[in-house]
């Protein structure tokens, strides 16, 4: 037999610099340093601290016996397995193995005094356990002197060798207390006693009790891990307020108040006090004594619920900047999005002489090096398109304000790209670069606990008011067996001159999921409607098809749209009075509000219908039937944190870190408190203890929360 592939030996591993399977295990997981290892909790405890006799061992509860194996044979009957018989003074017990190595036999052969761990149940042939664990003992083998901690873990990743390098990491890891005497709430245990008591329980500690989040240990990492987080916060922002921006301040009879005066709608009280609160952002000085000229960089987030108007208050900032000589960009997540900015921004700004450029992934060649050099040149006031807008080859002859619109669709590390993309870059003059103010647009309002963490250094302006004249969308919930009668819906609401939507949740048909695809939908609707135009539009489409379709759809000449959730942002069709969700279960709460704001857009009255496949869990139907509860964001952004939590909520997911791994907003908000108002002091009187605490803690996460 040739030999099999061997894994280098550990000596080559260590000249080459290699690293070992579960060393490359370790660092997916994010385990890297010492204190990651070290916060790297268990997620449940085995007790190995005693030996019950057999006789006594509960029935399903785990349990550690001890005897000698009596028996110990393949069974080939029904199925092969290893039946395994000990015994102890007390009685006698039967390990059943359905995958077995000859490992198994050699461990657990006649005679050989074991340690076993299982639940006991009573089987066919008297107490049984299936598929212990074992180890092989003599008489003086002592028991374990804490619980044992089962960590999560991978497949590439052993248990028993990544207790054995928690436990090393423990022991090594820097756990002096950083923080100043006095300022841990009292009663709380220091970092390394509460570690050292969360991952090596005394014997005898019960279970129960260490689950209990709020015991001091749990209280202590909660603390430390919520000032990280607020220590950064407020970091970042003193660091913002020391840098300066351009001072940008509407001219009288200037650009912003030409597009007001031209405006074919009047501003909601609403959208004029946030368009005041950006105003004043974008003049406000730096503080008395403070060195520079120019603002302090605004960094607002303008959020405002699906419809409410937040485009045009984009448009009065981006004038703002333009009055004072400078450029403002505005990027959106996707083509589409971009491209309905860009045809209302036209409309309103090209009037009034602003030169308007327009960039996406999509204009490739001569048409976009004439719009790069419109930016550079400083030709066009405002850049409208998504992230090609910051791309290497992009030059602002002068970037005064950017803007981001549904700024949460951007992923963190996005996000993060885009704020490093809009820093200064000016290295050759000898003043300190000036850098945009920067203004993020929301249609996903964020709850209040989660403005007070991650959002701590962002100033917030709520748009809480809808443009008059809107009909409130009913939403109706409908299961999928009712389909037919929904199109018949459709074909009436057609006929009246309106537009439809018909949104499908994916693509392509997937083995896994029976998900009904757009393009069978297509086909079954379009046979369903003879005589109009059926509209596709989904991910894997052309951009400029997709442009094609979409433009199509404004027109009026496509009545029904079936589109995967491409969609989901700023589409405005006025015209649209029907918009019908399929497999609405699979679709996210906030989702599901973001696509039905498609509709509703004009006076005639609106209707969504949510179809969903059933059989529904309980919690399925509470979700679906909050849509048709409610059409307030607010509430449905609160409902679906509490389904999906914070770390979803926030598209935290693709940075593979939970933002916040031991404290619950919900539960833990006395000790946000307290880390709140702990940390203006800590960073101001206690600099270095402060730096110290967040590397601990956040290491290079410090960065995704600044995202
Ligand atoms: P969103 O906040 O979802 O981005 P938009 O800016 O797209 O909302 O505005 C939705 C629609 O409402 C657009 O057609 C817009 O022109 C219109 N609109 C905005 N403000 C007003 C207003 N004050 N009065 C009437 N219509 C308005
Ligand atoms: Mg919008």
């Amino acid at each position: 037999m040739p030999d099999a592939p061997r894994e280098p030996s550990p000596a080559r591993r260590a000249k080459t610099g290699e690293k070992s399977g579960p060393q490359r295990a370790l660092e997916k997981l994010g385990l890297r340093r010492d204190i990651d290892l070290a916060l790297h909790l268990p997620l449940r405890y085995e007790d190995e601290t005693r030996v019950t006799a057999i006789a006594d061992a509960p029935d399903g509860e785990p349990v550690q016996v001890e005897g000698i194996v009596r028996e110990c044979r393949i069974e080939l009957r029904s199925r092969r397995q290893l039946l395994v018989r000990i015994e102890d003074d007390s009685d006698d017990l039967l390990l059943r193995f359905l995958n077995f190595y000859p490992s198994h036999q050699k461990t657990l052969a006649v005679g050989a005094r074991v340690r076993v761990r299982g639940e006991a149940h009573a089987g066919f042939f008297g107490r049984e356990m299936v598929h212990p664990q074992f180890k092989a003992v003599d008489e003086n083998s002592p028991l374990a002197t804490a619980l044992t901690p089962v960590y999560p873990t991978s497949a590439q990743l052993p248990q028993a060798y990544l207790r054995k390098v928690v436990a090393a990491a423990l022991r090594r890891a820097a756990l002096d207390e950083v923080l100043p005497p006095g300022t841990v709430p009292t009663g709380l245990p220091s970092l390394r006693e509460a570690l050292h008591s969360l991952h090596h329980p005394p014997a005898g500690a019960a279970m129960s009790v260490l689950e209990d989040r709020s015991r001091p240990a749990w209280q202590r990492l909660k603390f430390e891990e919520l000032l990280a987080q607020q220590l950064s916060q407020l970091a970042s922002q003193r660091e913002r307020a020391r840098l300066r921006a351009p001072l940008l301040r509407a001219e009288t009879g200037g650009l912003h108040e030409r597009l007001l005066a031209a405006l074919p709608f009047q501003l909601t009280a609403a959208q004029r006090r946030v368009a005041e609160e950006i105003a004043s952002d974008l003049m406000r000085p730096p503080e008395a004594g403070a060195t520079g000229d120019g603002a302090v960089p605004m960094h607002r987030l303008l959020q405002g619920d699906v419809g409410s108007g937040k485009t045009v208050v984009a448009a009065l900032a981006a004038t703002v900047a333009i009055d004072s000589g400078w450029q403002c960009a505005l990027m959106a997540p996707t083509e589409l999005l971009a491209e309905q900015h860009f045809r209302k921004l036209v409309q309103w700004l090209e009037p009034l002489g602003v030169g308007i450029a327009w960039l996406t992934g999509s204009r490739k060649g001569r048409g976009r090096r004439q719009m790069v050099e419109r930016v550079a040149s400083g030709e066009a006031g405002l850049v409208v398109g998504t992230q090609a807008v910051i791309q290497e080859d992009v030059h602002f002859a002068k970037l005064g304000l950017a803007i981001i619109d549904e700024q949460h669709r951007f992923g963190v590390a996005q996000r993060l790209e885009l704020r490093r993309k809009l820093a200064p870059t000016d290295t050759t003059s000898l003043r300190p670069a000036l850098e945009p103010h920067l203004l993020m647009m929301s249609a996903t309002p964020i709850p209040r606990t989660l403005a007070m963490t991650y959002f701590a250094d962002l100033d917030v302006s709520t748009i809480d008011e809808l443009p008059p004249g809107r009909t409130p969308i009913v939403t109706k919930v409908f299961a999928d067996n009712r389909r037919d009668q929904v199109i018949a819906r459709i074909a009436d609401e057609v006929g009246r001159g309106r537009q439809v939507y018909w949104v499908c949740p994916l693509i392509d048909e997937s083995e896994t999921l029976d998900l009904q695809n757009a393009t069978e939908a297509h086909a079954q609707l379009s046979a369903a409607l003879p005589g109009h135009a059926v509209g596709l539009l989904h991910g894997r489409m052309r951009p400029a098809d997709k442009a094609t379709v979409m433009a199509q759809f404004i027109s009026g000449e496509l009545k029904l749209l079936v589109a995967t959730t491409v969609i989901e942002v700023g589409v405005d069709v006025p015209n649209a009075s029907l918009m019908v969700i399929e497999h609405a279960e699979r679709f996210g709460l906030s989702q599901l509000h973001q696509l039905r704001g498609r509709v509703g857009r004009g006076a005639v009255a609106s209707v969504c219908v949510l179809l969903y496949q059933g059989p529904l869990s309980a919690t399925g139907k509470d979700r679906l039937r909050a849509m048709a509860e409610t059409n307030d964001g607010f509430e449905i952004a609160r409902r679906d944190l509490e389904i999906r939590g914070p770390g979803e909520f926030m598209g935290a997911r693709q940075s593979g870190d939970a933002l916040l791994r031991f404290a619950d907003l919900d539960d833990d908000a006395p000790l946000l408190q307290q880390a709140r108002s702990l940390a203006p002091e800590l960073l101001s009187k206690h600099a270095v203890a402060a730096r110290a605490h967040v590397a601990r803690w956040l290491d290079t996460r410090a960065d995704f929360l600044k995202a």
